[in-house]
């Protein structure tokens, strides 16, 4: 694996792989900040078995982190990261400081309006703002085929796909399905905030949503049933903050009255000081 830290040689990179590769090749680029865990690793699998070549990024992005959010303690674990996406066959790691991403004097933004207020884009003003525009930089330096994103962050790819679209990029969006820990919890770099009492309360959102998808097989497609059972569901593990409960349209991330095959059943909580997400896209129409 070759580890490039600028623009420059990461593009010079991409361009030899792909000569190198065949002139009829294909490039995957999965983008990630680190603490790499099994979920990224699915990642690189999946792009493993589609595409000749593989790059993946960990950048920890300040524009997407709110002034009151982790950027500053975010895990960083290089070395280690590096072991893993090498063993898991990435071929190229584009790994760039912050000041060769975003130069002094940088003032060029990508917002994708409406789908960033919602979910997640709700309760952290800003944030897909820095996804959008730190993943549209990525895809012009990398010039990928396809792009593989995990479906644990349900609102990133609802914004990523209509960025795609709007824009007129020639990339694919690749979704690759929640990896849980035996548990049930989904894997996460900020799991590792977690003492082991609050990693036994963190699993009140994955038991609130299979909860929820149990109703769902027992015939209920109110969502506004099925969010309170969810909201009740959570309310039994007192140490947990509600962030949200949503219940939506996977691309457009507006509310569902009722639930549908695809429905996006989404929510985020506080266990102590750390966020967490999780979410469920409902498999067969009630
Ligand atoms: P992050 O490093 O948290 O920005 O994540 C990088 C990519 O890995 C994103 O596309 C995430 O959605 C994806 N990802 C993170 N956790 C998981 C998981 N548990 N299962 C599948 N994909 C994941």
């Amino acid at each position: 694996m070759r580890i490039l830290t600028t623009i420059q040689e990461m593009r010079l990179a991409c361009r030899q792989a792909r000569h190198n590769a065949g002139a009829d090749s294909s490039l995957a680029l999965v983008p990630t900040m680190g603490a790499i865990h099994q979920g990224h690793l699915s990642l690189v699998e999946a792009a493993r078995e589609e595409c000749d070549v593989v790059a993946a990024s960990i950048f920890v992005n300040p524009l997407q982190f709110g002034p009151t959010e982790d950027f500053a303690r975010y895990p960083r674990t290089f070395d280690d990261d590096c072991a893993k996406f090498s063993a898991a066959g990435v071929d190229l790691l584009f790994a760039p400081a912050p000041e060769e991403m975003y130069p002094a004097g940088a003032t060029t933004f990508v917002e994708v309006a409406k789908l960033s207020e919602r979910l997640d884009g709700a309760s952290r003003p800003g944030h897909f703002r820095g996804v959008a525009t730190v993943v549209n930089k990525l895809f012009h330096i990398v010039s990928p085929d396809v792009a593989f994103f995990g479906q644990k962050d349900a609102s990133q790819v609802a914004v990523l796909q209509a960025m795609v679209r709007d824009l007129n990029l020639p990339i694919r969006i690749a979704v690759c399905p929640i990896v849980r820990e035996a548990d049930g919890l989904a894997m996460s770099s900020r799991n590792r905030y977690l003492s082991p009492e609050q990693r036994t309360q963190a699993l009140a959102l994955c038991r609130a949503l299979r909860h929820v998808e149990e109703r769902i097989h027992q015939g209920e497609t109110s969502a506004a049933i099925l969010r309170a059972a969810a909201a009740e569901e959570l309310s039994r593990e007192p140490a947990l903050r509600l962030d949200y409960i949503e219940i939506v349209d996977p691309n457009t991330l507006e509310p569902a009255t009722s639930v549908v095959a695809g429905t996006l059943i989404a929510l985020a909580a506080w266990v102590g000081e750390t966020r967490l997400i999780d979410n469920l896209r409902v498999a067969l129409a009630p």
